[in-house]
């Protein structure tokens, strides 16, 4: 650190320098996040000083999360939704399979996930000293077979999960399906929709993977994702609200007796970032933009197959995979495990966006 510091001109001009050497938002088609809203923007310097880990000081904004969660939770059809806003969807993965450690104590417990789980399942099963089972694919998809989860469920299995909108290929898992085994064992079923949970609602024919299916537990959704809101906003929504006393510790010396938090301090200022997009845009503005995203997604798949790429997968959602094959320079595209090419297809990404990538794909022949 340097003895005196710079003007603000001149710390706002290194900064500057940094930013400039990041990927620009035209150029990324491989990020789950995406340009904020501006009404979240505006809300998150509004809250910048807020800290929802001391909520007896800040009970406005407290309120503020318990609305998120309400409404996000009647979105995705529950009632009395519980839970709270976390960091991301690692931290909700985590904290849904922690409550459900803590419902079903044993000596050596295990979840069984799909093969498609993110990794933040691998965190959570080495950070809370459990086994991690996956479950394969159905032939030919990329979805869950439950036939070969049921084989995998034994007496110490604690939670199943279930992941609506993959983060390779955006495929919805047969929830229904997980949730029923879930039932049957009387185990927790985590529905994994840190992606999906922004986006199924709004399309056409959504299928069933929310609470409207009986047994589903919790469910992760992200709102720094599909929710544009700034980033970090995730949430973890719980069908029980007093599941989330399971996971209270004590916290003296704060207004609030009990913590039931991952990380201490923690902002409010994305958490009204994502209140404000959803109070601004409605169901009918989601709706539009989801809408968008899956023109976007269909054209740049047409437009693709016209030049020779293959699909994996009919897409499901805003995202698209190809067989592997050269894309022009300077696009940032992402890679599946299995090294497929994967678009996922942000509101950030628009036609403009996908007609400039076409154009420089022709020029690939
Ligand atoms: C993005 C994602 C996560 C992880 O969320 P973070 O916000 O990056 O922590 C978990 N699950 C799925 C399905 C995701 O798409």
């Amino acid at each position: 650190m340097d003895e005196i510091g710079c003007s603000r001109e001149e710390v706002l001009s290194l900064l500057a320098g940094y930013r400039a050497r990041d990927v620009p938002h035209n150029r990324i088609f491989s990020s789950m996040c995406t340009v904020p809203h501006q009404v979240a923007l505006a809300a998150h310097e509004f809250f910048a000083s807020t800290n929802l880990g001391d909520p007896g000081l800040y009970p406005g904004t407290a309120e503020i999360e318990r609305r998120l969660i309400a409404e996000l939770g009647s979105l995705l059809h529950g009632t009395s939704t519980g839970g709270y806003a976390t960091s991301g969807g690692t931290e909700s993965n985590l904290q849904a399979i922690r409550i459900a450690k803590k419902l079903h104590p044993t000596e050596k417990p295990n979840i069984v996930v799909p093969a498609s789980a993110h990794f933040s399942f691998d965190k959570t099963a080495d950070i809370l000293g459990i086994e991690m089972r996956l479950a394969p694919y159905r032939e030919g998809e990329y979805t869950v077979d439950v036939d070969s989860m049921a084989e995998l469920i034994d007496k110490n299995t604690i939670a199943v999960a279930a992941v609506a909108g993959t983060t390779e290929y955006g495929v919805i898992d047969d929830v229904p399906k997980v949730s029923a085994l879930a039932r049957e064992h009387n185990i927790w079923c985590h529905v994994d929709a840190a992606f999906g949970g922004l986006v199924i609602p709004f399309l056409k024919n959504p299928v069933p993977f929310d609470f409207a299916v009986d047994g589903v537990s919790s469910i992760t959704l992200d709102p720094h994702k599909m929710g544009m809101s700034t980033i970090p906003c995730g949430t973890l929504l719980l069908r029980e609200p007093e599941h989330m006393n399971l996971l209270a510790v004590d916290s003296p010396y704060l207004t609030m007796k009990t913590s039931f938090t991952l990380t201490g301090t923690r902002p409010g200022a994305d958490v009204a970032g994502a209140y404000a997009v959803i109070k601004y845009l409605g169901r009918a503005g989601f709706r539009e933009i989801v809408t968008g995203c899956m023109e976007n997604t269909r054209r740049l798949v047409s437009g693709m197959e016209a030049f020779g790429y293959k699909t994996v997968i009919n897409p499901v959602m805003n995202l698209a995979a190809f067989h592997p094959a050269e894309i022009p320079k300077g696009w940032k595209v992402s890679k599946t495990r299995a090294g497929h090419l994967r678009f996922v297809m942000m509101p950030h990404v628009t036609r403009d966006m996908v007609e400039t990538f076409l154009l420089e794909v022709s020029s690939l022949f």
